[in-house]
């Protein structure tokens, strides 16, 4: 792994990075929402491979990572509408979805007319797109660096575990500090929706565009036949044990249940799955029990979303029977967390 977790990074492993990319290869590349899977967007062989590093279905297009708003043009049909989100958020945690521009090499965009488009703030990213300008390379597909339908990488140790030798140079820019995966908008369909929930609220991007946005999930946008998108597959994002998320109440009462059981000396079998040893994620610690551990889910939520995907893989690797995660508050501004907990939990 080259780089250190402090961000500063010498200028051998993006140089070494940047040729990887040159002859088709593919890198971990750290961005402020989560490791990407990073390829020359204008090779086809090389945005093949990242398909089949991820296993990720060949109709699930993927986001194109550039330097700025000017190379962005170069890549789709800019709009007003853009260029307003694109002057309040890049670089940041916000993708544009808009036509594809004619000529614009269409690998990434898994057989639609359109292209989504995302310029990162982190360091890293920033120094390497330079480094790939000289070479002519202006976009880098970049979906998230771990297998299709597992936790999202916020740190390269993720990388690693997770693909392994599948991705030999991985760039450590230390953990990501937005922790979840970009905010996507669709400004390429008349009024905008929005296809995914991150770091930029609704709000936010009805503010900037002076407009209402509407999401992807309600019932108006199913109907006008929203594209399907793998972060919108309910079952996402997930441990390789089960996930239950529930509500304050429910899970103090099913702790209570387990500590029952244990007393009695039976296994704890709670609706249906054993539960020998548990995780459990939330605020307050729970009261001491044999094969329970505890970590505590912050109330503040953008550490959670920090949080969320390194404890998501810690937890996941105690060999834990069943993890237990406290739902967060069912406010606007959880609706990122909310939503990957959801699809985590729906993996069964
Ligand atoms: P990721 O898995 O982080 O690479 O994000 C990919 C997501 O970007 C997909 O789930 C889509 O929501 C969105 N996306 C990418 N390209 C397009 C496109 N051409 N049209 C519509 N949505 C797209
Ligand atoms: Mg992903």
């Amino acid at each position: 792994m080259s780089g250190v977790a402090d961000g500063t990074m010498t200028d051998a492993p993006l140089a070494e990075a940047a040729a990887v990319l040159q002859a088709g290869g593919v890198i971990g590349l750290p961005t402020e929402t989560v490791y990407g899977l990073a390829a020359n967007a204008a090779d086809e062989q090389a945005v093949t491979s990242i398909y089949r590093i991820k296993g990720r279905p060949a109709d699930h297009p993927l986001i194109v990572h550039v330097a700025d708003a000017l190379a962005a043009q170069q890549w789709a049909e800019w709009t007003p509408a853009a260029q307003r989100l694109a002057d309040a958020f890049w670089p940041g945690p916000l993708t544009l979805v808009l036509r594809r521009r004619a000529g614009a090499p269409p690998f990434a965009s898994a057989g639609q007319d359109t292209i989504a488009l995302r310029v990162s703030s982190h360091p890293v990213f920033q120094r390497l797109m330079q480094a790939l300008a000289p070479v002519g390379i202006t976009g880098l597909a970049a979906p998230s660096a771990n297998r299709f339908g597992r936790i999202s990488p916020s740190r390269a140790a993720h990388v690693r575990s997770g693909l392994g030798s599948a991705v030999p140079l991985v760039l450590d820019g230390g953990p990501s500090e937005v922790g979840v995966e970009s905010t996507i908008v669709d400004l390429s369909r008349g009024a905008p929706v929005l296809l995914r929930p991150g770091g930029i609220s609704l709000q936010a991007l009805a503010d900037c565009l002076g407009q209402p946005v509407r999401a992807a999930d309600s019932q108006a946008t199913r109907e006008a036949d929203a594209p399907r998108v793998p972060g919108a597959l309910p079952s996402h994002y997930a441990p390789s044990v089960p996930l239950r998320l529930l509500s304050a109440g429910a899970l103090a009462a099913l702790l209570q249940q387990r500590a029952t059981a244990l007393s009695a000396a039976q296994t704890p079998v709670i609706d249906g799955l054993p539960m020998g040893r548990i995780a459990v994620w939330r605020p307050e610690p729970p009261p001491e029990q044999p094969g329970l551990f505890w970590r505590c889910q912050p109330t503040e939520v953008a550490l959670a979303a920090r949080h969320l995907y390194d404890t998501l893989h810690q937890l996941d690797a105690l060999g834990v029977d069943a993890i237990l995660v406290e739902q967060p508050p069912a406010e606007p501004a959880w609706r990122a967390v909310q939503d990957r907990l959801q699809r985590a939990a729906a993996a069964g």
